[in-house]
């Protein structure tokens, strides 16, 4: 057994509101984190490791993070993003786990095949944090659900609204039904882009945005983003609900989830929908919805563009304190990029889709970190989002048969975000310019560095992830 220890006056263990001194042992052969003993030890006990490893004075240890809402697009859309510079992205903002969404990669993850290709290519490019998959509903493939849960997807990601790309066709009730009944024996989570049209007279325009008619928002200002937002009304939010409720209610043994909630005005109905007794719903929502606002969004700044919509400060603030409050499960980047042309022109033309992985700790740390506690921030990025997807134990928190995976991080470190902190392919993001306050120093995958601020993307260890 190779042995590590790693010492840290500050380190963030499960169950505890603030960091302490602890001494976290770990076997590299496992990569697995073997002893947690309270406190600092002596110089001389710590000669007996193969490797010691001491945390910074100021800084504090926390577990590897978890995004279960990422867009990767390889194969096929490998120009908008890939494995290895995706995965770099998080690995750079403390992000371990990460789990990759079923569109807009070609083939998509809706068939046992599509997984098999993506999986394949996964490991020919090499993953530089962990990475699972979501498979996804479409029409007609109901058939091949359970295949794929059999093959690890981590649940079923489906579109109640055109989803942007033509092989992610979105479902209607009767699809929904029929892969609800393929899945009844299983507990399998089935999440959901929450976006109905109510009205049929509304023009259909797609998740990623690219509109089929102009509909009613023809005659309005094209370059301003409110026409955009007006486009995407909060009603489609709360109809969506509405469906999703009735399907939660139909199928208990089932999970269901509301990707990207943006809609503050759904939170009444799905607090109405918990205390009436409905246990098998979770709700997530994205760093953009709760550190962005519409106000502050200038004319063709198609960088902001997304579905649902970043909304007002009003809505901004109700969803922060649904976060604080716990009614919103978790938080997640929903990074979702494609090449710079597509989001060229204005705001009804261009590509919707935010990027910012790899920013996403410091985003909500910056937000919530003074009024939720550095511990919290942890669980919504951390183990809350583990057990969402079957891997609570083993990921997303400090603790004995957890993989040894942990982020160094300087609460106190200001820094303004500028293309140098943008690993990902494409360096079109709305928080280029945005102060944050709480770095990710240090990222630890397996107990081996994978990511040294102070070494800058040349001195990342690549490609030591794997597939789970
Ligand atoms: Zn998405």
């Amino acid at each position: 057994m190779t042995r590590q220890l790693i010492s840290a006056a500050l380190a963030l263990l499960p169950g505890e509101q603030s960091p302490k001194p602890a001494s976290i042992e770990v076997d590299l052969a496992t990569g697995t984190i073997v002893d947690i003993r309270p406190g600092l030890e002596d110089r001389e006990k710590a000669q007996g490791y193969d490797e010691v490893i001491e945390v910074e004075e100021g800084k504090v240890l926390l577990p590897g993070l978890i995004d279960t809402h990422v867009h990767l697009n390889q194969p096929g859309r490998t120009a908008w993003e890939g494995f290895q510079t995706g995965t770099l992205a998080a690995i750079s903002g403390g992000v371990t786990t990460l789990i990759d969404m079923p569109l807009n990669s070609i083939p998509p993850t809706t068939t046992a095949e599509g997984l098999r290709v993506k999986r394949e290519e996964a490991s020919r490019v090499g993953v530089n944090c962990d990475i699972g998959f979501w498979g996804g509903i479409i029409p007609g493939n109901a058939g091949e659900l359970v295949p794929m849960l059999g093959q690890g997807v981590k649940g079923f990601k489906c579109f109640l609204i055109e989803s942007g790309v033509d092989e992610f066709p979105c479902v209607n009730e009767d699809d929904l039904r029929k892969a609800c009944e393929a899945l009844k024996n299983t507990n399998a989570l089935v999440l959901f882009h929450a976006e109905l049209v109510a009205d049929d007279s509304h023009a259909h325009e797609n998740h990623d945005g690219h509109d089929h008619e102009s509909g009613s928002t023809s005659s309005k200002d094209p370059k301003s983003y409110s026409t955009f937002l007006d486009s995407r009304p909060e009603e489609w939010e709360l109809s969506a609900l509405e469906l999703i409720l009735k399907f939660a209610k139909s199928y208990p043994q089932l999970r269901f989830h509301i990707v990207h909630l943006s809609a503050a005005s759904a939170l009444p109905a799905i607090r109405q929908a918990r205390a009436d007794g409905i246990k098998n719903l979770t709700v997530e929502t994205c760093f953009h919805y709760l550190c962005l606002k519409a106000e502050d969004i200038p004319d063709n700044a198609t960088q902001f563009k997304c579905c649902p919509p970043i909304r007002d400060e009003k809505n901004r603030q109700a969803l922060l304190k649904a976060v604080l409050d716990g009614e919103i499960d978790y938080v997640v980047s929903d990074h979702s990029p494609c090449v710079p042309e597509l989001k060229k022109g204005d705001f009804l033309e261009a590509w919707g889709g935010v990027s910012g992985l790899g920013l996403g700790f410091s985003l909500l740390y910056t937000e919530l970190g003074e009024k939720g506690g550095l511990s919290r921030v942890v669980d919504w990025m951390g183990a809350r989002q583990a057990e969402q997807v079957g891997i609570k134990g083993q990921k997303g928190e400090l603790r004995v048969g957890a993989k040894a995976d942990f982020v160094v991080f300087d609460p106190e470190k200001r820094f303004e975000v500028t293309l140098d902190n943008l690993l990902f392919k494409n360096k079109v993001s709305p928080y280029l310019g945005k102060q944050l306050k709480g770095l990710v120093e240090k990222t630890y995958l397996s107990g081996k560095l994978v990511w040294d601020v102070s070494k800058g993307q040349g001195g990342a260890a690549l490609s030591t992830g794997s597939l789970i």
